[in-house]
């Protein structure tokens, strides 16, 4: 673990040495979704570089900020043990010192599904990677699928701003039972736990419907909404999108992007599926 100044030191020497640089963004509290992307780094990169930093300025006032889970001692025996070259954990006050102004966004993206109901979530997330590949030089940066428009803004971003980083986007990683992995699931009751699983199960569902030769969005809305109403999930969006535009589709094909995001109790949880 390093200071800002000593990283960007050390990846100085790394790139003077020609390795290539793989990077895995995370907010810690790891699990093996997170340890996953780590896997595909360490195949794709000479050296890994894990960030751990949970972002102020992708969480609205009234969002779990404060209590969002921490347990640097676990991550980095876990990131030790997946033979990661440096953890870099910076202080807030390095990345956003007191006279920090700068922000970059991606128009349009970030105002649709996640960002409806949180407008500035995206805006934090782009800043801080852009800020974070801006020290860490990553030749390659992977990324998880759970957070699928996360990915697309992300791949957006790298392209319009020519930054020479291939983002690769690795797989939703599950328990047995289905649920994506998530470092927010330990808010979970035992109870929301147990039903938290419709979310895949539905998502299954209209899998499944699209292979018998179903097609019609809106009833794929309407089925997946009574699904996980029944196990008193909230649903703050339920999005079937093309998967690169992220625009509603007229009918359900090879490609379309279904993606949710639904709250049990107070914890807001995503999933997603392409077809
Ligand atoms: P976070 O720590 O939640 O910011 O996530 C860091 C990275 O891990 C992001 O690229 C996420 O998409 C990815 N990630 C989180 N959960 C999973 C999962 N269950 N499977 C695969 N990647 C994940």
């Amino acid at each position: 673990m390093r200071t800002l100044a000593k990283t960007k030191r050390l990846v100085k020497k790394v790139k003077a040495n020609g390795k290539t640089i793989g990077f895995v963004p995370t907010m810690g509290y790891l699990h093996e979704g997170h340890l996953s992307l780590v896997r595909i780094a360490r195949r794709k990169s000479q050296f890994v570089v894990v960030s751990i930093f949970v972002n102020p300025a992708q969480f609205s006032p009234h969002e779990d900020l404060a209590k969002y889970p921490r347990d640097m001692k676990r991550d980095v025996a876990l990131l030790r043990k997946e033979k990661v070259d440096l953890i870099f954990c910076p202080s807030v006050n390095e990345i956003y010192p007191p006279d920090y102004k700068t922000y970059v966004y991606v128009k349009k993206l970030n105002r649709l599904m996640c960002g409806a109901s949180r407008p500035r979530h995206f805006q934090g997330v782009t800043t801080v990677i852009l800020n974070l590949f801006n020290i860490v030089k990553p030749d390659i940066a992977v990324f998880g699928a759970k957070d699928y428009q996360q990915g697309v803004i992300i791949k957006c971003m790298t392209r319009n701003l020519n930054l020479d980083i291939k983002i690769i986007i690795g797989k939703i990683i599950r328990e047995k039972d289905g649920l994506a992995l998530s470092s927010r699931n330990i808010y979970l009751s035992p109870r929301q736990r147990k039903n938290a699983t419709i979310l895949y199960q539905a998502l299954r569902r209209i899998r499944y419907d699209f292979r018998q030769g179903f097609s019609d969005p809106r009833r794929a809305k309407t089925m997946m909404r009574q699904m996980i109403e029944k196990k008193n999930g909230r649903i703050n969006y339920i999005a079937v999108v093309n998967k690169n535009t992220l625009s509603p589709v007229k009918k359900l094909g090879a490609g379309t992007l279904i993606a949710l995001a639904v709250f049990f109790g107070k914890t807001r949880l995503i999933d997603n599926t392409i077809l």
